[in-house]
């Protein structure tokens, strides 16, 4: 199996100015061919620094991908620095020169002594296409391994990948077939989720492997399998997965790409069923994932987010004294918050949500992070409690999450 190391150069990486998100595509990416991560590896830019950050790479893997410090300031040392660790010449690159001026005729500005710097290239290496942009990536190979510098600038190093790299090391560096499958699960946490597919889990071969991914109130089972035979692998997980799946029941809530707006939206239409939220502490997040779906006009009526005692009065009919007795985070408000929107709204199925997403307001009772959610149709309501935490922002997005989950269910149940 191919290796490969990430490294990551520039001062800003380290002290957390910029956030690295080009080893995070880029692994993604390597991982879809079937080829290794290794390591990630980020460093300064310093000669010492890069040369260690090399010599380490190169002694764990075959496949080195470097991003950062290709640019024309003075900071930007990379390229001299690998010429010189390889023992390479610095060659004046015409076909980047004429790419550079015709940039900068087209952008109408004039090129300065830095971009004809820029154009001195290791002769040793081959220059990879950089259309987004001045410095282009380059391609060492060195000792069997291959090493490939691009610039840290996200598209820039991204267009190099999708066009030069990928392609090469899709034909060059994989011999193996990749299949993923994801389990999109909800209103389960990941240990418990873990717990219940043990058994299967355990006898996985050991060319299947599978990977949690939580989020706030939603976690996704990844299955990879990676071999020769494509047809086989496939068989193979999806036999895996539907064992999964019959163990986890109704916690599925589908498979990939779907997400629970899209889903939500399938159900909704297949069973015809018009749909329209109410609520308080999510601000209208439920309602703006729902509308994140093409096509969603077809089953979401609308929403209303009733924030005040008032508005919930005035909007949704919601008792004054309910409000007054039980508080507006609770069983009996958020049930009547439904019954006002399905009768507002003009929808077959509401969901209303009512919660503390703190920091404050909190009480010994009510602390924060309690949220009310309750779904129903003019039949038959359900509600439930959760316990969020304490950051509100994560409170929302679970709550929400958490909502979208309630609704999902309630659907699939009519
Ligand atoms: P450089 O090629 O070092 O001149 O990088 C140019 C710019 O790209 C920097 O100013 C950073 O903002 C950005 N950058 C560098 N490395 C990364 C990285 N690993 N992930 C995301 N952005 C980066
Ligand atoms: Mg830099």
């Amino acid at each position: 199996m191919h290796k490969a190391v990430i490294l990551t150069i520039g001062d800003e990486l380290l002290i957390g100015q910029t956030i690295d998100t080009n080893s995070a595509w880029m692994g993604g990416e390597l991982n879809k061919l079937g080829i290794r991560i290794e390591e990630k590896i980020a460093i300064q830019d310093t000669r010492e620094g890069i040369i260690s950050g090399i010599e380490r790479a190169m002694s764990k893997a075959n496949i080195v991908l470097i991003t950062g410090g290709l640019g024309p300031t003075k900071d930007d040392i990379t390229k001299k620095v690998m010429a010189d660790h390889f023992g390479m010449k610095m060659k004046f690159d015409e076909p980047t020169w004429e790419r550079i001026e015709g940039l900068f005729a087209r952008w109408g500005r004039s090129t300065t002594p830095a971009h004809r710097d820029q154009c001195y290239m290791p002769d040793g290496a081959k220059i990879l296409e950089n259309k987004m942009g001045t410095a282009p990536g380059m391609l060492f190979e060195v000792d069997g391994k291959m090493l490939i510098s691009m610039p840290g600038v996200p598209y820039e190093m991204k267009y190099i990948m999708e066009y030069s790299v990928l392609p090469m090391l899709e034909e060059n560096y994989t011999d193996q077939a990749i299949i993923h499958h994801t389990i999109l699960t909800a209103g389960e946490g990941e240990s418990r989720i873990a717990a219940q597919i043990e058994d299967i889990t355990e006898r996985l071969p050991e060319h299947i492997s599978i990977a949690y991914l939580p989020n706030l109130g939603t976690v996704k089972l990844r299955l990879t399998a990676i071999g020769k035979d494509k047809n086989k692998l496939t068989e193979e997980v999806k036999v895996y997965g539907s064992q999964i799946e019959n163990i986890l029941g109704d916690l599925v809530y589908g498979h990939n790409q779907e997400n629970l707006p899209s889903v939500i939206g399938k159900i909704a239409l297949e069973k015809k069923l018009k749909i329209g939220t109410a609520e308080s502490c999510t601000g209208g997040l439920v309602a703006s994932k729902i509308v994140s779906i093409p096509g969603s006009s077809a089953y979401f009526e609308g929403s209303v987010v009733t924030y005040s005692y008032k508005l919930k009065e005035t909007l949704l009919n919601v008792n004054t004294d309910t409000l007054n007795k039980q508080g507006a985070v609770s069983e009996e408000t958020v049930n009547e918050m439904v019954a006002g929107a399905i009768d507002h709204l003009g929808v077959d199925v509401a969901v209303a949500i009512s919660g503390i997403a703190g920091p404050g307001g909190g009480t010994e009772e009510k602390p924060v992070g309690t949220v009310w959610i309750a779904c129903g149709n003019k039949k038959k309501t359900v509600t439930l409690k959760i316990k969020a935490g304490k950051n509100r922002q994560k409170n929302i997005e679970y709550a929400s999450n958490y909502a979208m989950n309630v609704l999902r269910k309630f659907l699939q149940a009519q």
